[in-house]
């Protein structure tokens, strides 16, 4: 090893390490040389929060949005659609399983039933075969249904673009509706909490609820509101990609310095005993 070259290693006083700017995504196999597993057992001092830690410093949250920034810097929705009505369906039939597995479904089904109306005069029952292999069929169906026939018959055929109307549809709740304003309709009235944003905001200490509505709040307070769209598709394509839920990918990650997170699989910070 050339002289002056250390490798990097775990913090003793858990601050940043202040390590370079990644500019790429893929994995650095020097970095894998000496890998140091995390140890949920082995806390900070004072609990594990090192002193003079602020996970919600102005700083570290600029910090995470410039490497999400640099990690995804063009992401959208995943699910195919067309229009908003179909990002609708989309939506509802995500819940419970994968956009791919979605994507797969909803070309086929949107032949068959091209517009709202179409789905509006189906009863739930006709509709469960064409969903059935996005799981929850039946529900999914007559949220679908239910959804149709309220948009038909009180917002002439078109979906509201709006939060409190939004949230009178069955079947929608503010994750649905979040997708909707925000990737169709362009507007920030929230941030879209499912299973990737509540894992990682919590392994990033963004917050410690894990209520999707007391989490989205938090983010809310923290996360400026001209980031709030592009921030919830960035989270979640991160935690398709490399902060999985079991064995995230921690060695490749570029928020690894900035990350405590109790269940890390390579680290050079401190990890912390809330983080996870
Ligand atoms: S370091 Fe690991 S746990 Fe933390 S954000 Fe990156 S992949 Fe997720």
């Amino acid at each position: 090893m050339p002289r002056g070259v250390v490798p990097r290693q775990p913090s003793k006083s858990g601050r940043h390490q202040g390590t370079p700017a990644k500019k790429s995504l893929p994995a650095r196999p020097g970095r894998a040389r000496s890998p140091v597993q995390a140890q949920p057992g082995k806390r900070g001092k004072r609990g594990g929060v090192p002193r003079g830690y602020d996970a919600l410093a102005p700083a570290r949250i600029a910090e995470i949005l410039k490497r999400l920034d640099q990690l995804y810097p063009d992401v959208t929705c995943a699910l195919t659609h067309r229009n908003a009505w179909e990002l609708l369906v989309a939506t509802i039939l995500s819940a419970q399983s994968t956009d791919a597995n979605v994507n797969r479904v909803t070309p086929e089904l949107f032949r068959k039933y091209p517009t709202v109306q179409d789905f509006a005069a189906l009863t739930p029952e006709q509709l469960q075969p064409d969903v059935r292999s996005t799981g929850f069929f039946r529900n999914k169906s007559k949220s679908v249904v239910g959804a149709a026939q309220k948009i038909v018959n009180e917002f002439h055929g078109e979906v509201p673009d709006n939060m409190e109307q939004l949230l009178t549809l069955p079947g929608v709740a503010r994750k649905t509706a979040n997708v909707i304003l925000g990737t169709w309709f362009k507007k920030a009235d929230g941030i879209v909490v499912d299973t990737h944003v509540t894992r990682i905001s919590r392994r990033l200490e963004l917050t410690k609820n894990s209520d999707a509505v007391k989490i989205e709040q938090d983010l809310m307070k923290e996360i400026p509101r001209e980031r709030w769209i592009l921030f919830s598709h960035q989270i979640i394509w991160h935690g398709r990609k490399l902060c999985i839920a079991r064995r995230p990918k921690c060695a490749e990650c570029a928020l690894e310095h900035l990350c405590h997170a109790a269940d890390k699989t390579w680290s050079t910070v401190e990890i912390h005993k809330n983080a996870k």
